[in-house]
């Protein structure tokens, strides 16, 4: 038996990069899927390809700022499918600038989609979770700079902050019906997320897009002395997604021994 047979999952911001691996990963492990990107095209297109590979998604377009958007993804997953068990809050973007050069807008644009965009899935989910009874698993990506510094990501690293505090709370607020909530934490995965928001998916071979640290700096500075993979990511995930534990408002950090690095800019 797959890990989640007979689950249905919504996952944000899965036409490209972690999201799309997330979904696809989903799909391989017997849960049904809601795919989702602004973009109709791009969450068809995702869905598509994971019924040719075998599997059971529908592609739904959606805002993830505006709350109407989010809820009606999580209708589509029950009209569909008859129920959500799993929602991964998981689009994202940034803005890399320095902090005295973002705008009101980039500020508010970053908080809008990675925060607000959490938030409202968290209520959505959490909503339906607990009238449908049963319980449920919440799954909120973070990063590692939620609780760190980088050059040029002040409202980015600031999203995720808060994000590691909201999950927390809605663990708290959600525990009595049986619904955890957690957050994942990557470090450097390769995807466009710093390029092109609605960029193709790109695997683990993408030239490395980030403006804030050469490929070769990211490698030497991590322990583990490489990127992590997309299949690392979605291993977490389904861990998380599948249930059978007893972790809830846990941030669970996956980053070749990044932020257990203590000193300097060289581990190895
Ligand atoms: P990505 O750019 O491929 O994925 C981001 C996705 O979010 C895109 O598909 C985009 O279309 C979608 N999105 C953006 N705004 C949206 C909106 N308003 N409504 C709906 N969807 C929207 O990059 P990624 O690296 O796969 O990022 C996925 C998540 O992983 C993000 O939350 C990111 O912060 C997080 N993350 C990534 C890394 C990494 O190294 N790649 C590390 C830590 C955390």
């Amino acid at each position: 038996m797959a890990e989640l047979d007979g689950k249905t999952a919504v996952i944000t911001g899965s036409s490209t990069g972690l999201g799309r691996a997330i979904a696809e990963r989903y799909a391989a492990e017997g849960a049904t899927v809601v795919t989702n990107s602004q973009s109709k095209a791009r969450a068809a297109e995702v869905a598509e390809a994971i019924r040719e590979a075998g599997g059971d998604a529908i592609g739904v377009e959606a805002d993830v700022t505006e709350k109407s958007d989010v809820a009606g993804l999580v209708n589509a997953a029950v009209d569909e499918y008859g129920a959500l068990d799993i929602m991964v809050n998981n689009a994202g973007t940034t803005v890399e600038k320095p902090l005295l050069e973002q705008s009101p807008e980039d500020w508010r644009r970053v908080l809008d989609v990675n925060l607000t965009g959490v938030f409202f899935g968290c209520q959505v989910a959490g909503e339906r979770l607990i009238n449908q009874g049963g319980g449920g698993q919440i799954i909120n990506m973070s990063s590692i700079y939620g609780a760190g510094g980088v050059q040029g990501r002040a409202p980015y690293n600031a999203s995720k902050a808060g994000i590691e505090n909201l999950t927390r709370n809605a663990a708290v607020e959600f525990a009595d019906h049986g619904i955890h909530v957690n957050a994942l934490a990557p470090g450097y995965i390769k995807t466009r997320l710093a390029e092109a928001p609605l960029g193709e998916s790109a695997g683990d071979d993408l030239e490395w897009p980030y403006v804030d640290y050469a490929e070769e700096q990211i490698e030497n500075r991590t322990p583990l002395g490489r990127f992590g993979t997309h299949e690392e990511v979605t291993n977490c995930a389904v861990f998380l997604a599948a249930g059978g534990h007893y972790t809830t408002g846990e941030v669970l950090t996956l980053d070749g021994g990044w932020t257990s690095f203590g000193w300097g800019s060289k581990s190895r």
